[in-house]
């Protein structure tokens, strides 16, 4: 047993930036922040120095690590907790695990940015009392984790939702921005897709914007399909594009509504308001979702 609101590490690795935290449950005790930046091993060994001193100083029951991936979460694997073939520079075959956590003798968890968030949201935020439930985020990129009773989903991988195909509106033929697959949803809606398609940053556009429309519509299409695959009780969209356009949300609402057809009783398009929603957490959702890693290792 651990005692009553010990305290816990988090680490959240982003593209851009990477956060060291200390808290007692989502209580932030002490906090760090560095660019990450193109050399794992000097990025990584901040963070590592950073977490040996706080242990030191006052040691921490858990660690959580919420990183971008992708990332090998197969604890069976050689290769768990590394990432593997990010277009990240540098990046890709990372120990990101080994690294943080390999020196401090406490436990460590590691999950994906969007499963640690959809973690937190669970407990903390928009998803509280949702035994299945998704986070998507909508920024650089589009990825999304998945919760069923308190555990991220995973399978043979970690969810990579960002890369299905979504049905394109019939005259639209932007072939795409993804590197790989073209026109896959992160292609056509993240923030890059969007302002290939209009030439200038998605912030920047009007909210009545054409391209909102579409976006919408792609989006829309992929709500419509997690529904009907996984019948989560809520989805959070986050993220930059996800969260900064006031009015994307409600005619995303009327495209999934649209695609589902009224098919699923209990999923009008009032009812889809309630499921599809913004997250609870807002911009903290990456350190929580570290720290919610930390606590379900604890058993908490
Ligand atoms: P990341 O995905 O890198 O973690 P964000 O979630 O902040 O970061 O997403 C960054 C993306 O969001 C950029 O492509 C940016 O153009 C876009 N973005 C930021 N603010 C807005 C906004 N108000 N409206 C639409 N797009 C936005
Ligand atoms: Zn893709």
């Amino acid at each position: 047993m651990t005692s009553i609101n010990p305290l816990i590490a988090g680490v959240e690795l982003g593209g851009t930036k990477c956060i060291a935290v200390t808290a007692r449950g989502r209580e932030i005790v002490s906090r760090a922040q560095w660019p990450t930046g193109d050399d794992p091993a000097a990025t990584l060994g901040t963070l590592a120095g950073w977490l040996a001193d706080a242990h030191r100083a006052e040691p921490f029951a858990a660690l959580g690590i919420a990183s971008f991936g992708p990332l090998c979460l197969d604890p069976a694997s050689a290769d768990y907790g590394f990432i593997i073939n990010t277009p990240k520079p540098g990046w890709s075959g990372t120990n990101v695990l080994g690294l943080l956590a390999g020196d401090l003798g406490v436990p460590a968890a590691i999950d994906t940015d969007v499963a640690g968030a959809a973690l937190a949201e669970g407990r903390w935020g928009a998803s509280v009392g949702c035994p299945v439930h998704v986070y998507l985020t909508i920024g650089t990129g589009i990825g999304g984790g998945i919760v069923v009773d308190g555990k991220p989903l995973h399978g043979t991988f970690h969810p990579e939702m960002g890369h299905v195909r979504v049905r394109r509106a019939p005259d639209d033929a932007f072939a795409g921005v993804c590197p790989i697959h073209g026109d896959c949803l992160e292609g056509l809606a993240a923030g890059p897709a969007i302002a290939a398609r209009a030439g200038r940053s998605a912030e920047s556009l009007a909210s009545d914007d054409p391209v909102w429309a579409l976006v919408a519509g792609e989006v829309g299409d992929l709500m419509a399909s997690l529904i009907l695959t996984l019948a989560p009780h809520r989805i959070v969209i986050g993220g930059g594009v996800g969260q900064g356009q006031a009015e994307l949300l409600p005619l995303v609402h009327e495209a999934a509504a649209g695609l589902l057809g009224g098919y699923l009783p209990g999923h009008s398009l009032e009812a889809l308001r309630r499921v599809i929603v913004h997250p609870g957490l807002g911009g903290d959702a990456g350190v929580c979702g570290a720290l919610a890693l930390a606590l379900a290792l604890l058993g908490d």
